[in-house]
């Protein structure tokens, strides 16, 4: 593309273009970087510069761009059809892959209830377990609340704001969200009680007594296994997800699993529940589904809770509930071609020697005098960056220096996009060792670079 229709189309998206989680002033007076294509872990701009897709373009691209199974795959379909209806209407690739997503996933997921990204099927989820309370034989409508943690985030839509726990984000549309019971979660990090290793309990404490207090009010506990991705990739100490598990089982409370950051691989494991063998009630996905081509999510559940929505139309039992393109074909056949691809590569056999490489690169970042913590499971990294390392003193907000790191990157070759000041690295699954030992190279000389001049 022309140097003059670069210009041309930042013009037109400073004058038109809204983008999401963005200071819009800054954004006006910036020129913005217009990717035009992609292939394999690299991202080109329209000047024809590339630079490697440190985030997996927001977390959803596993085998890189432009592959050829899923190109295939997506072209196939639309020499079928691209879209029709799921309601009072099947379609080939929607019913194929709800079996395979039910093979794959743990034990017990058998349902399979599709949408079209991580905040409706976080939404789905949340309303299937109301509902399922309120149709027990006999109804137990006081199962109503849900239990959320502290950091916790499962999108932005006003339900999943309602179970969410970042007050930078959520704050503000309070008036607007549903009562839940908040929870505190690890963040050994900058946890006042922390012991030098583990975990002070504290998390698993209070969740034990509220569900022994107020457990016949709660309808579901919603977590993220693992890991708090949004929140700065804030990992979860051992066990923890399976505790959370045998709880809830204790008193008869629904587990949502919100696997929409950390399924497919992620954490090196297909889904993050399989770290703790936890079976949960309810296990969410999106983002990585098709791979990163195309929007589609899915919420899955038992046996147990769909037959609570069995019985004649007459009786009232129906979910009423549906997205325009849920199950939509072409976004199915991606997600098709996406687990094919994880079976004939041996995706999921080839990522430990990658995670290892990857953390041997991270370790050399505690050499950097403003890394406070580097967190990682999988292929998920968090780069906290702190003021001071010896009192964890974060640096003031107005500095930026999450975002200006990324922007140093930038220069580099790298696209990283930070949560505050924690750095995010995320991968493709696909990248070669040399491709991660790269990545964090770049990252550790813009941390240098800005936080040391
Ligand atoms: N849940 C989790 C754990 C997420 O990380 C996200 C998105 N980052 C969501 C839900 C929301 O997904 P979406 O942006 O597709 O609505």
């Amino acid at each position: 593309m022309t140097s003059a229709e670069t210009r041309r189309l930042r013009a037109l998206d400073r004058a038109h273009v809204w983008h999401p989680f963005t200071p819009m002033a800054d954004w006006m007076a910036s020129d913005p970087l217009v990717i035009e294509r992609g292939r394999g872990c690299y991202l080109y701009d329209t000047d024809g510069r590339r630079y490697f897709d440190g985030v997996s373009s927001l977390w959803v691209t596993l085998h890189g761009h432009r592959v050829s199974t899923i190109d295939r795959a997506v072209r196939a379909q639309l020499g079928r059809i691209a879209h029709s209806t799921m309601l009072g209407l099947a379609n080939v690739p929607a019913t194929r892959l709800a079996a395979r997503l039910a093979a794959l996933a743990p034990r017990g997921l058998t349902k399979v209830f599709y949408s079209d990204n991580g905040s409706t099927a976080v939404e789905v989820a949340i309303k299937l377990a109301f509902q399922f309370w309120r149709q027990q034989r006999p109804p137990r409508p006081a199962r109503r609340r849900v239990i959320t943690f502290a950091n916790a985030y499962h999108g932005d839509t006003l339900g999943a704001v309602s179970v969410g726990g970042i007050e930078l984000f959520h704050r503000l549309f309070a008036p607007l969200l549903f009562e839940t019971i908040r929870l505190p979660s690890p963040y050994c990090y900058r946890c006042p009680r922390a012991p030098a290793r583990g975990c002070c309990g504290e998390p698993l404490r209070a969740l034990r007594a509220t569900l022994r207090e107020r457990g016949r009010e709660v309808a579901a506990v919603i977590l993220e296994p693992m890991v708090q991705a949004a929140a700065g990739m804030i990992t979860q100490p051992p066990g923890f997800v399976g505790e959370v598990q045998d709880l809830c089982r204790a008193h008869g409370v629904l587990l949502i699993a919100d696997e929409v950051a950390t399924g497919f691989g992620r954490t090196g494991h297909l889904f993050a529940c399989e770290h703790d063998g936890v079976r949960p009630d309810f296990m969410v996905l999106a983002k990585g589904i098709t791979g990163g081509y195309l929007p589609l999510a899915a919420t899955l559940t038992t046996t147990r809770v769909f037959n609570a929505f069995r019985g004649r139309p007459e009786e009232g039992r129906t979910f009423y509930h549906g997205h325009t393109y849920t199950g939509n074909p072409v976004a199915c056949a991606a997600a098709l071609a996406n687990l094919e691809i994880f079976r004939r590569t041996r995706r999921l056999q080839t990522l430990p020697a990658k995670i290892e490489t990857l953390a041997a690169g991270l370790d050399t970042l505690w050499d950097l005098t403003h890394v406070g913590d580097v967190r990682r499971i999988g292929m998920m990294v968090g780069i906290e960056l702190v003021r001071d390392r010896r009192t964890k003193a974060p640096y003031p907000s107005a500095a930026r220096m999450g975002h200006r790191v990324c922007m140093a990157a930038r220069d580099d070759g790298l696209i990283i996009r930070p949560l505050g000041d924690t750095v995010v690295l995320m991968p493709p699954l696909a990248a070669t060792r040399r491709q991660l030992e790269d990545l964090v190279a770049v990252t550790g000389r813009a941390i240098r670079r800005v936080t040391e001049g």
